[in-house]
């Protein structure tokens, strides 16, 4: 099979998928959730018409020329509504929130108005009709929709859906992704290598990811270079409906390289199986049973890259969430070589100079280095066959952070 292109892998991978199921959760728990169902009002908001300060409810013909006095009979607060009507010559105090009592058209606001004697107050300024009212239904009427289909529940949301009435929202739900560390020189990080032993790291820069973007994960740990094993694995994370099944390593050509043979044995729709790109070449996308497999490669840099070139986007796609690369216009700050026939992602730190970002690409790009990971915040990105480039011509960088 032929390197694929990165594009068309990612247009692969992303085929035919749709957001998971919807479930109802509280609003406490659905900061960040994507809605499955539009929100209608379950009430008019405000419910009444309302003050928006505090004064008095007036007629707006009795301070039309001032000074004017008139006779306080009443008050109105916030959820203790006046219960009579404001006739002419009279007002009712009134306070933010509280309804606006029938024969009042205006709202007087205190900073206008002086107290004269025990019930009697004095306009000194005169006020247009319906100044300081919130009418019923500004906001939203009863059975407006509110929210759409869609739409990221973030705090602004989340108030708007508590104050239609919604104490649960229906959301897609979150996909579950299991992840599989494969190799027999893994050990887990605390424990003491032996001397052909590394510690094994992937799991977790791919788990906090997947976390971020809204994944649940499912650690199944390391798991030996065996085909047994690995089909056990890969049978936990299937009847646990793992949504994703992310495998690490071994999937490459080399003899103890197996995750590829088990899953074709299990029964794997493949996909693709290689990509053209650098880091990362070997990686194995397909269908199992209901569930998706992404296998990455074990060099740490390449499964994380890899992961966030195509990990996100499907995450993203199966909790109905838009997916955008943060792809920037930047300077090479070096020069580069002319790059071979795979796309080139290139750690390097990417800095605002004065017409724009500058990336400057770390030396030594060993898809091993997680240190050069960890200070890069950018990829430059080589297209297949560019030819050599000096420092200061433009290219294109893929944000990390
Ligand atoms: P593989 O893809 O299995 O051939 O592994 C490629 C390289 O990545 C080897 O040097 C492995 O030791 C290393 N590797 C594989 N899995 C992991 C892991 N989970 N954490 C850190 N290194 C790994
Ligand atoms: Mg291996």
């Amino acid at each position: 099979m032929a390197l694929l292109p990165v594009d068309e892998a990612l247009e692969r991978i992303l085929e035919g998928v749709e957001p998971l199921a919807a479930e109802k959760v509280p609003l406490n728990s659905a900061a960040g959730r994507i809605l499955a169902a539009p929100v209608e009002a379950r009430c008019t908001q405000p419910p009444f018409d309302a003050s928006a300060m505090d004064g008095y409810a007036v007629r707006a013909t009795d301070v039309a020329t001032v000074p004017a006095q008139l006779t306080v009979i009443g008050e109105s607060a916030a959820g203790r509504r006046f219960s009579g009507t404001v006739g002419h010559g009279e007002a009712v105090r009134i306070f933010t929130g509280a309804p606006v009592p029938p024969g009042a058209d205006t709202i007087l606001i205190q900073e206008n108005a002086r107290l004269v004697a025990e019930g009697r107050i004095e306009a000194v300024e005169t006020v247009a009709e319906g100044c300081h009212i919130r009418r019923a239904g500004l906001d939203f009427f009863d059975g407006a929709t509110v929210l759409d289909v869609g739409r990221s529940l973030d705090p602004p949301a989340l108030s708007l859906a508590a104050a239609a009435g919604h104490p649960e929202l229906a959301v897609v739900g979150r996909p579950l992704v299991a992840i599989i560390a494969t190799g027999d020189e893994l050990v887990p990080p605390g424990t003491t290598p032996g001397p052909d032993q590394i510690v094994a790291s992937n799991s977790f820069g791919i788990a906090a990811l997947a976390g971020q973007d809204g994944a649940d994960i499912l650690n199944l740990g390391i798991v030996p270079d065996d085909r047994a094993m690995i089909a056990d694995a890969l049978s936990r994370a299937l009847s646990a409906d793992a949504d994703l099944i992310v495998t690490l390593g071994g999937v490459s050509v080399g003899a103890h390289d197996l995750v590829r043979e088990v899953l074709t044995a299990q029964g794997l729709e493949l996909a693709f199986w290689r990509i053209a790109m650098r880091p990362g070449k070997p990686l194995i996308f397909g269908r199992l049973q209901g569930s998706r497999v992404l296998g990455l490669p074990g060099n740490p840099v390449s499964s994380l890259v890899c992961a966030h070139l195509f990990l996100r986007p499907l995450i993203a796609a199966l909790s109905g969430r838009s997916f955008a690369p943060d792809l920037r216009a930047a300077e090479l700050a070096a020069p580069m070589k002319a790059n071979d026939e795979r796309r080139d992602y290139v750690r390097a730190r990417a800095e605002n100079g004065p017409r724009g970002l500058v990336a400057t690409p770390f030396t030594v790009q060993d898809s091993s280095m997680l240190t050069t990971l960890a200070d890069a915040n950018a990829l430059i990105l080589r297209e297949p066959g560019a030819c050599a480039s000096e420092a200061g011509e433009p290219c294109q960088v893929l944000m990390l952070r």
